[in-house]
């Protein structure tokens, strides 16, 4: 008789699954999420969106969650209406629906890590061929090194990620250009992060028009503090929005999910605050751990990526013993560590002051 192993696909046998360390620990610094609770004002908006739809629960959603999509692009600016946008269940579920539509057996996307981890993980369980372009020495990207790889590997996809996942630093727009002229398949530029960028104006949405195989992803999870609500979406043209409604699920966003998208959308200004404290206390981290002479390049994210660690698995341990969870990305010498409240990051701090004076 088989077991299950020898039932399951092949390029999924002795496979793991994501999963960041989700451990119980006073201050929570891996996974990227916004530190603040919503706030009561905003919980009482999104409530009313909420409880609105309730009685009509017996009813499917809004397939094409329009209303919800005409919220998004009125968010994004730049021109954009709801048939440039979608909506899905967070940006992973989106980037998968990029991958099923226009990847899948026999094709390859193209990523630069070290980057979003769950990018070469979407890519297998569509059975798309991931190719790894890496990146320069310092973990920067130029404009040549993204032409060159595209040129060597001529994908279906690339993924970029600005600001980029563990590096925090966001893009110039001229690796967006190189990489779509270089490019014969879809750009993908991963903005999960793009409202902590120091820079507004480095986001890719200004050079969506007449870019018609560019797609900008972004994510509730993150500057609106809605990682539980699971919504993301994607901003492009109009043709390929309408490509995915080949690959999603019926009715894959529930009524309850659009409406409290709908809920924290109409607080954006008010949730705005807490990005620019957030941001504050990124900058507070960067400066912090120059002072104590440890490189660390500035950050557009809500996390820095801090290095000279001569043995960054037994800092990440220490710090943890001190109650503080921050992300061992596994690149050597590095730790990563999302910003946090005041109080948050005033622990993490003194939680590095311990460590390093024991183990310089
Ligand atoms: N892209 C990047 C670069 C991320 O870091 C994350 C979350 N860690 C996501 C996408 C996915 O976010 P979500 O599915 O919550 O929208």
């Amino acid at each position: 008789m088989s077991g299950i192993e020898d039932l399951l696909r092949e390029d999924l046998r002795g496979k793991t699954p994501y999963g960041a360390p989700q451990l119980d620990v006073p201050v929570q610094l891996n996974t990227n999420e916004n530190a603040f609770a919503i706030p009561e004002d905003v919980a009482a908006v999104v409530a009313e969106f909420v409880g609105r739809e309730l009685r009509g629960l017996n009813r499917y959603p809004d397939r094409d969650a329009v209303a919800l999509r005409e919220d998004l692009a009125a968010y994004l600016g730049h021109g954009l209406t709801a048939d440039h946008v979608w909506a899905a269940n967070g940006s992973n579920e989106i980037l998968q629906q990029l991958l099923q539509a226009f990847g899948g057996p026999g094709r390859t996307v193209l990523g630069f890590m070290p980057s979003y981890s769950m990018h070469p993980l979407l890519a297998r369980g569509t059975a798309t061929a991931f190719v790894d372009a890496g990146r320069e020495d310092d973990y920067t990207l130029g404009p040549d090194f993204v032409r060159a790889a595209i040129t060597e590997h001529d994908p279906d996809l690339v993924f970029l990620v600005s600001p980029n996942n563990p590096t925090g630093t966001a893009l110039d727009r001229e690796v967006v250009e190189a990489a779509y002229g270089a490019a014969r398949g879809l750009v993908v530029i991963d903005e999960a992060y793009a409202e902590f960028a120091r820079d507004p104006g480095s986001t890719a949405l200004g050079l969506l028009e007449g870019r018609r195989r560019l797609v900008v992803t972004r994510t509730l999870s993150k500057a609106f503090a809605f990682a539980g609500a699971r919504v993301g979406y994607l901003a492009a043209d109009p043709e390929l929005v309408e490509k995915l409604l080949l690959v999603r699920l019926p009715y894959h966003l529930s009524s309850i999910t659009q409406a409290a998208a709908r809920g924290a959308l109409a607080c954006a200004a008010r949730l705005q605050s807490e990005v620019d404290e957030l941001k504050h206390q990124r900058d507070r981290i960067v400066k912090n751990m120059r002072a104590k002479g440890l490189p660390v390049a500035d950050s557009d994210a809500n996390f820095v990526l801090v290095g000279g660690l001569r043995d960054a698995a037994a800092v990440w341990r220490a710090i943890l013993d001190e109650g503080v969870l921050i992300r061992d990305v596994g690149l050597p010498g590095r730790l990563r560590i999302t910003a946090g409240s005041e109080e948050e990051t005033a622990a993490l701090l003194d939680a590095f002051d311990t460590v390093l004076e024991r183990r310089p």
